[in-house]
């Protein structure tokens, strides 16, 4: 397949879109960023990436990270993380508190915030220093050893974390998260506020397309483990709007409030999108369109 024509053919297509929306407000060092940014890129298995637009600036990953806190929270501590964090959709925003009464503290799935939290968490414990850990994975598995994290956005977010400090602390008080929140929510910031380009996070997830084999061709995941982190992208990675997604996009995918998604076809590529301004559910809107696109022009979905 000629992924270079086909990644022009989306960026004409989706360029009417491009600036609709908006950056992600309620992180104040997010609010600034040009709406009108565009990239996208295609990895293939081998680790060839092709790209448009500005697929090799660097951007803010968000929450696109918890996808790969997962798979090292897993690779390390095995199964035992699905008996503090569920698998089914929440139905409500990345940042909602409104289930965790409810169910006890156990967030519905590692992709909102509340799940994500326990996850960085049970990496922290198992590595003791989770974003270092991560850091150093995308590094890896990328090939880019410039990957870093941006202070200006982890200290923003610091500042204006009072919900996702809600959520540690509430999940604290029914004995779901191990380390002091403080330190925790440290990790969780500093995670967020990796940077990276649309080809560094294509690279990076290749994976997820691997079926659990790392770019060096070691294993990190079983196949099954792989094909479980994908099923909880399809389900959740888009957080309220996870159906959505599917129905237009077809494949495993998830967003951060950056503007970034990412995709997966399983045995065949991952792909990188994106474009700062987010819909009223915190994805980006040129961002889905192109993955629309993408499935729409090459039939490439998992359906
Ligand atoms: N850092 C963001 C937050 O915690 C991540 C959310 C996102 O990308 N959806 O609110």
């Amino acid at each position: 397949m000629d992924y270079q024509h086909l990644l022009e053919r989306i960026a004409a297509d989706v360029a009417p879109l491009i600036g609709s929306g908006t950056p992600a407000e309620y992180i104040p060092a997010l609010a600034g960023v040009d709406p009108r940014r565009f990239g996208m890129a295609i990895a293939d298995l081998e680790g060839n990436v092709f790209g448009t637009g500005d697929w090799r600036v660097p951007f803010s990953t968000q929450s696109i990270t918890k996808v790969f806190a997962l798979a090292l929270a897993l690779a390390e501590g095995g199964d035992s993380l699905w008996e503090r964090v569920g698998r089914e959709p929440s139905g409500n925003p990345f940042n909602s508190l409104v289930q965790l009464e409810y169910e006890n503290g156990i967030p519905r799935n590692p992709f909102i915030n509340a799940g994500a939290l326990v996850v960085t968490d049970r990496l922290q414990t198992l590595t003791g220093d989770a974003s270092s850990e991560l850091l150093d994975f995308l590094r890896q598995e990328s090939g880019n050893p410039d990957i870093g994290f941006d202070a200006e956005v982890a200290a923003s977010e610091h500042e204006h974390g009072d919900r996702n400090a809600a959520v540690a602390h509430f999940m604290a008080s029914y004995g779901n998260i191990d380390n002091p929140v403080p330190a925790l929510l440290d990790h969780y910031f500093w995670q967020c506020s990796i940077e990276m380009t649309c080809a560094d996070l294509a690279l990076a997830a290749r994976f997820l397309a691997r079926h659990g084999l790392r770019s060096d061709g070691s294993r990190l995941l079983t196949r099954s483990e792989a094909k479980q982190i994908n099923a909880v992208m399809m389900t959740c990675g888009t957080y309220d709007a996870a159906g959505e997604f599917a129905y237009r996009v077809g494949l495993p995918g998830k967003s951060g409030v950056g503007g970034g998604i990412i995709a997966v076809v399983p045995g065949r590529c991952t792909l990188a999108v994106w474009s700062p301004g987010l819909d009223a559910q915190g994805n980006s809107v040129a961002g889905a369109a192109a993955l629309d696109r993408f499935t729409t022009l090459t039939g490439l979905s998992v359906f």
